[in-house]
């Protein structure tokens, strides 16, 4: 698989990274914590995920001092500012606030977490202007369906979105319908969340489904290693799996390595398919 993947501003983004949601919330797991995420970065992974709203700061806390001794310049660090905050009143307060817990003067992308009641066009503003201080290098969404990117693009400076941040697994599909396709043909990458359908818990039978167990097993993989490499396999999409352990973090890390066969893939994706129709976005 491709490594990165090209913003429309010119940046360059990995395509696999790691999720922190929870992370960070428990005093006795944090040095396990801090140690999964450190494995990943030595490993070179350079994507962290998190947001304002993940343990309120704590797990901006926890990255803060996991990537203390890391150059800030190989890391790609992506918060998520509540809606509420997404305004004129709140997100400067926001932004620095996550500055301040991350323990850095920039976020590489700041994104809107889901729509609120703060007019679009306001969270653009705010968001160029966080761009033109320096504190954000992009800005994008999450938890748009295709009907609000298309809001959005007719906002002034809308088309500056880079990412939309949306559920994305082999057992919800639904975005494959009509969203994904619209966010390629404007060149914005789908950040996929739960893209491991949260160790299967997000659709029964995903784990124990025979096809997955048998194309995972011919690449030596696990079934949530073959989720990952499903996502992944469509080459607009960049993935962030959690992990607070530093095997499964290793093995996440891992199938950047794997790439399925048009066969193998045919059978995982007969397996579940997506739907013919339109479904509304899901969400967590
Ligand atoms: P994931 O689909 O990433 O699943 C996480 C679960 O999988 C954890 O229980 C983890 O357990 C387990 N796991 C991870 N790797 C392995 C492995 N190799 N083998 C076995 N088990 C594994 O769920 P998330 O909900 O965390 O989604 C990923 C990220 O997406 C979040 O952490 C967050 O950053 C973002 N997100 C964004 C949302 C939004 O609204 N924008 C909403 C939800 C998530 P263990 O710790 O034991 O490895």
């Amino acid at each position: 698989m491709q490594a990165y993947i090209t913003l429309k501003n010119g940046m360059q983004m990995p395509r696999l990274g790691m999720g922190t949601w929870f992370l960070g919330e428990n005093r006795s797991t944090r040095a396990q914590e801090i140690a999964a995420l450190r494995a990943g970065l030595d490993a070179g992974m350079q994507l962290i995920d998190t947001a304002e709203m993940y343990g309120n700061g704590l797990s901006e806390q926890l990255i803060g001092e996991a990537i203390q001794g890391y150059n800030r310049e190989n890391l790609f660090l992506v918060s998520k500012v509540y809606p509420h905050n997404a305004g004129k009143r709140g997100m400067q307060k926001s932004i620095d606030q996550s500055l301040k817990s991350l323990r850095t003067d920039y976020l590489d992308l700041y994104l809107l977490h889901w729509r609120g009641n703060i007019p679009l066009s306001e969270t653009v503003e705010c968001m160029e202007e966080l761009v033109a201080q320096g504190k954000i290098k992009s800005w994008g969404v999450s938890n748009f369906d295709v009907s609000d990117m298309k809001e959005l693009l007719r906002v002034p400076n809308g088309g500056n979105c880079m990412v939309n941040q949306v559920l994305y697994h082999l057992g919800s599909r639904g975005v494959e319908y009509e969203l994904l396709p619209w966010l390629t043909e404007h060149q914005i990458p789908l950040m996929a969340y739960c893209p491991l359908a949260q160790a299967g818990d997000l659709r029964r039978g995903l784990l124990n489904n025979e096809v997955l167990r048998q194309v995972a097993q011919k690449y030596q993989i696990s079934v949530l290693q073959l989720l990952l490499a499903f996502v992944l396999h469509h080459e607009n999409v960049i993935a962030i799996p959690r992990s607070s352990r530093r095997e499964h973090v290793l093995e996440n890390w891992k199938v950047r390595e794997i790439s399925l066969t048009d066969e193998d893939f045919d059978a995982v994706n007969r397996a579940f398919p997506a739907p013919k129709w339109r479904v509304p976005l899901d969400i967590v």
